[in-house]
């Protein structure tokens, strides 16, 4: 992926740095793209980590002391190592579970004890959760969770050790008092939604944007050159006010040296805020104008023609295509949010789609050091399919495996535990999580940053790797790689010369 196709033999070879690079699950040609679509918050504004999710964490459990949860929960500070994007809470047990596409647990934690074998088993008899059922089980698909994430679980940790309180099944009880999980659960929903829709984050955020918010400086720039080739338009659910302050700090005071000071508003053909994704890319809401002077909505649906420079607020992706004359499918939406952002604009209007992973490069550099622990994972697959390959239905004898078992458990352990104490966002040893099949699905390019497009020229063919079938994939070389094992006195050896 890091040859360009365009450049002509004279031409010096492109050379991108992995962190630089956009990677795609299905071939797509830049040169079909007529209009680039951006999402604000953690796409085109990246948030500071960790000091951004401290600020929200911080913020939501003095709310909870203000409602009446017991202050020594003040006590409790970030632990950025702690939480990972894409895990679900068990609203009904208090537990943290990481899974796959399929609801299979492949880590679950209680408060901050993470559970083995039996104790998962006594929760979930099958090692599976029916994740449809959204009453019980709540995924925290975006960065903006990883506080809330981490403030259920000191929640859920105070309460188990704290002797003040019996612990049940579902909760703890106090005197007459009963404490479920999943009223916890609802309280810090809407300590969240507090902090949120008082504008006490936002206010926080702004007071403080350097400390909060990265400036890239070649954000200005990607918008400029994108805007030459397509039409640009920015669909976020943050209302005027916020983002106007953020935009302005992201693209008027961060120009190149030289280059001609701009109005923020002047690099999209499209403006509209308050969009209400996931609605917005189904039946959405009425559209209506902003008083770019005072930020007040103008009452009645605008019904007009596009008018440059003008900001909508709600409306529906339908609106869009209609307003900036563009079909569905020429659409590239680039946002971060997986179901919000990128599973319903592919799924309900067939838009091509880019994930924004911050993620990303940590899970890269992490990946790039501990492979061989991987690839040694993979080899012992491959041992265990050599052994089971010999046998058929005559077969009595049962080959013991355990050594193999454990010592892919403990790969498993080590690999995950390189990333932070949940372990990866994308994989829990060979396994692939929920997040990254859903990225996988729904995303046809993703990449750490937005801003990577700029290393590519707008017309380039992003090919994604051709994936093989199981039956197709019968490795020829697979008895080679099972022969460097060996299994001796229940130990695992690997031969290499
Ligand atoms: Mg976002």
């Amino acid at each position: 992926m890091d040859t360009d196709p365009n450049t002509s033999s004279d031409e010096p070879k492109v050379k991108r740095g992995f962190d630089q690079m956009v990677f795609a699950n299905r071939s797509l040609t830049l040169e079909n793209i007529k209009c680039y679509g951006f999402d604000m918050d953690y796409t085109m504004a990246m948030y500071k980590s960790p000091d951004y999710e401290s600020l929200g964490f911080e913020l939501i459990r003095d709310r909870m002391v203000s409602v009446g949860y017991p202050h020594e929960l003040l006590r409790y500070t970030y632990d950025p190592s702690f939480p990972t994007r894409g895990l679900v809470i068990d609203t009904t047990y208090g537990n943290l579970l990481k899974v796959d596409s399929n609801g299979n647990i492949l880590v679950c934690s209680h408060g901050f004890r993470f559970l083995k074998g039996e104790d998962i088993h006594n929760y979930y008899p099958n090692k599976f959760i029916q994740r449809d059922d959204t009453d019980r089980f709540y995924i925290l698909n975006t960065l903006f969770n990883l506080s809330e994430t981490y403030l259920y679980t000191c929640l859920v940790d105070f309460f188990t050790r704290c002797t003040r309180y019996t612990n049940l099944l579902k909760g703890f009880q106090h005197g007459d008092l009963l404490m479920s999980y999943r009223s916890m659960f609802q309280d810090v929903r809407d300590a969240m939604d507090f902090i949120h829709d008082t504008g006490t984050l936002k206010g926080r955020t702004i007071k403080n944007l350097d400390k909060y918010v990265i400036k890239d400086s070649n954000l200005p720039v990607l918008l400029s050159r994108l805007k030459v080739v397509a039409k640009v338009f920015l669909a976020t659910n943050s209302d005027y006010s916020y983002t106007k302050a953020i935009m302005k700090y992201l693209l008027e005071n961060n120009a190149k040296p030289g280059s001609p000071k701009q109005s923020w508003r002047s690099f999209f053909d499209l403006i509209v805020v308050d969009t209400r994704k996931p609605m917005f890319f189904g039946e959405g809401t009425v559209l209506r104008q902003v008083d770019t002077d005072t930020g007040k909505l103008r009452i009645g649906t605008y019904t007009g023609d596009l008018q440059h420079g003008t900001v909508y607020s709600g409306g529906s992706s339908d609106i869009i295509c209609d307003l900036l004359d563009v079909k569905g499918k020429d659409i590239l939406y680039v946002g971060d949010h997986i179901f919000g952002d990128i599973l319903k604009s592919k799924k309900r209007q067939g838009w091509k789609t880019f994930l924004v992973v911050p993620e990303l490069n940590k899970e890269l550099k992490v990946w790039d050091q501990k492979k061989s622990l991987f690839e040694e994972l993979k080899r012992l697959d491959v041992f265990l399919a050599e052994i089971y390959k010999h046998l058929d239905s005559g077969s009595s004898k049962c080959p013991d495996i355990d050594a193999i078992q454990t010592r892919m458990k403990v790969l498993t352990y080590r690999m995950d535990m390189s990333y932070g104490q949940m372990g990866s966002l994308l994989r829990s040893g060979a396994r692939q999580t929920l997040f990254a099949s859903q990225l996988m699905r729904y995303a046809d390019l993703y990449s750490s940053t937005c801003v990577n497009l700029l290393h590519y020229p707008f017309n380039y063919l992003f090919m994604a790797p051709p994936v093989l079938m199981p039956h197709e994939a019968l490795s020829q070389n697979s008895a080679d790689v099972a022969s460097e094992l060996t299994v001796t006195n229940n130990i695992v050896t690997i031969n290499r010369n």
